[in-house]
This record gives C-alpha cells, structure tokens and sequence, in this order.
C-alpha cells in the first residue's frame, strides 16, 4: 500500500489471526509472512482452486455493513469449493482499500474471521493495496483423484435436485434496495441475512461426490445456473416451477408470481444443483439429510437443449430475466 499506511501493521493486525491454529495439520507449511505459501496435499488428491472478484457497487452495495462484505466474500468462494465437491483447506486475500479506516477492517476481517471458521477454511496469505474497494479472494480445496463434482456430467434421465430454498437472497437484495429498514418485519429480515450472509454448502457437495453426475452453485439464478449443466453436459432440462422450492418468509414477502420468478431468476441464493440418476436419489436425499441440508427434486435432464419451466397444466412458462451478466446490466 502507497505511503502512510503501513501495510504490514494491517496484515499482522487483521488478517494474520485467520491463519487459524495448527496449521501444519492441515497441509500448511508456510503462510503470512513468506514471499509466498507452501502447501501440501496428501498423495491421490487432486487441488481445486477458484477465484471470485467483489467490487464495491456491482457485487454488493457500497453501504453494506464490513462485517458482511467480509462474511460474504469468503463464503462465495467456499461455494463454488462445495459446487465441486471439494473439501475445503485455504485461501488467500487480495485487498484493495480507499483508505486505512480501523474500523472497517476491524468489522471486515471480523466477519471473515466468522466465514472461515464456518467454511472450515484458513488464510494462508494475500496482497494490500490501495485503490478502490476490491476483494478478492482464491479459495483451495482437494478431492480424491477424479472425484470433482463438475458441470458436465448430467446424463439424460437424471433427476434435477436443488438444495435449501431459492430467491431468498434475490428477495432480499430488492428490499435492501426498495425500503429502509425501519419498515422491515421479521421475514423481511431473514431474506436480507440471505442476502448479507450466504452459506457455502461445502458438507453437502462433500457428500454428493460419488453420487451427483453433475453440480453448480446458483449464484447468477437457477435458470442461468442449471442451464451452464444443461450446455456443458450437451443436454437439457425441464423443471416444474410449482416444485421449486421457496422459504415462508419469501412467500409471506412478495405476491406469489414475484416470489417465483424470484426463484426461478434471482441469484445469490448460493445453494446447489445437482443432478443424480434416478436410481441414486434417495441415496442422495438421505446423504443430505445426513448433513441437515435438505433438497429438493425439481424437475429431469432431457436430450432437448435449453432449459424449460413447466407450470402444474404442463404449460411452459417464460421468464425474461435470464440471470446477471457484468457487460450487460448496469450494477447495483
Ligand atoms: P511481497 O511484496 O513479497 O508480495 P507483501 O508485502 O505483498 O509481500 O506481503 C507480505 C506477506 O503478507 C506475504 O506473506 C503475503 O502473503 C501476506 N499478505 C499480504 N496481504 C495480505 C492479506 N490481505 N491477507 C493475508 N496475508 C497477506
Ligand atoms: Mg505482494
């Protein structure tokens, strides 16, 4: 960081303690304070390593509170770790700041601090900046030897299975934006803490491996999402929209036809689709319920391209918004 901030102060201050204790057992050789990390995999592990970017203004409003920022760029990450089905180890941060305020970073490394410990992931080093608000933040997990949970592997036949329920966030995200808080009631604040604190589903991808044919984490919107399966795996997907799943407090919130296309559209949720053959779906089921995560059956891989909502008349249903894209929209 340019003159008059002393870069090592913050690091020492603020991130070093989210080296976690112990780190020799978890592969971690060398960390904050080398050139660069030394890590270790046990031998017939394979690496999975993912990067995500948020900048102030397009990932998340400018005015949210540090400790979510923090919380929540951590978590994203741990996302797509559990959309692959990888068990979670490191992560290293790469802090661009506008000034050196104490108390922001007190409340930033705060909620990432609350992010790694539940994502069972540890820092293991970064780079501090100045600049305009920018985390970034490369997350690294491992799988036994071929074992990934990829995009690719839906086979025509497979159930379509989504974890937790959707549009709570996309919800969440429109009252953040519409309201003041004062006016919030008690739903509207579970859809907010969607929003401001999503939960990367690293148990469940864990134990999705060897059962899922495919997997994504919805971060765009289950229609995006579940169409990036439907391409890569060269097939596609009819889902019922009466079957998709939605929270108390999303249906208590928004007319019911908003709270679908919530659903069915709205990104952030960070829950996982995942397909699985037919004959492994109550395997699949029990293996969540194994770790309090429930899922949902929502619709079947079909060889027809595309993605295709059905009502409960078997009418097709069309949705206009098909998920964010950054060179598209406006952000926030
Ligand atoms: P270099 O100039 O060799 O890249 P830096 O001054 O960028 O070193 O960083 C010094 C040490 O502090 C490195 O080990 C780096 O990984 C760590 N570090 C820097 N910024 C952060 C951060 N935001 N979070 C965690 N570790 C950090
Ligand atoms: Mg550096």
């Amino acid at each position: 960081m340019s003159s008059g901030v002393d870069e090592f102060d913050i690091i020492r201050t603020y991130f070093a303690p989210l080296e976690g204790p112990d780190p020799r057992s978890r592969g971690i050789v060398t960390a904050i304070g080398d050139d660069a990390a030394v890590l270790e995999l046990e031998p017939g592990r394979q690496l999975v390593v993912s990067v995500d970017t948020l900048v102030s203004g397009v990932h998340f409003p400018p005015d949210l509170d540090p400790t979510d920022i923090g919380w929540r760029s951590l978590a994203v990450n741990a996302s797509d770790l559990a959309a692959m089905g990888a068990d979670p180890h490191w992560f290293t941060l790469a802090l661009t700041l506008p000034e050196n305020d104490a108390a922001w970073l007190a409340a930033f490394a705060a909620g990432l601090a609350d992010s790694a410990r539940y994502h069972d992931l540890c820092l293991v080093g970064g780079d501090t900046t100045r600049g305009p608000l920018t985390i970034s933040i490369q997350v690294g997990g491992s799988v036994a030897s071929g074992e990934a949970l990829t995009r690719s592997g839906a086979r025509v036949g497979d159930l379509v299975f989504v974890s937790g329920t959707l549009g709570d966030a996309a919800g969440g995200l429109q009252l953040l934006q519409g309201a003041t808080s004062t006016d919030f009631t008690a739903e509207h604040e579970e859809l907010v803490a969607r929003f401001r604190r999503p939960r990367g589903r690293t148990e469940l991808g864990a134990v999705l491996r060897g059962i899922a044919t495919a997997a994504i984490d919805v971060s765009d919107g289950l229609l995006a999402d579940l169409g990036h399966i439907a391409r890569q795996s060269g097939v596609g997907a009819q889902i019922g929209v009466a079957g998709v799943p939605l929270s108390a407090a999303l249906r208590a919130s928004f007319p019911a036809d908003v709270a679908l296309e919530l659903a069915v559209c709205g990104g952030d949720d960070y829950e996982l689709c995942f397909t699985v053959p037919e004959a492994q779906a109550s395997a699949a089921v029990a293996r969540a319920a194994g770790v309090n995560c429930p899922v949902t059956c929502i619709g079947r891989i079909e060889s027809a391209p595309g993605v295709r909502c059905m009502d409960e008349a078997g009418r097709v249903v069309g949705y206009a918004r098909q998920g964010y894209r950054h060179f598209g929209e406006p952000g926030l």
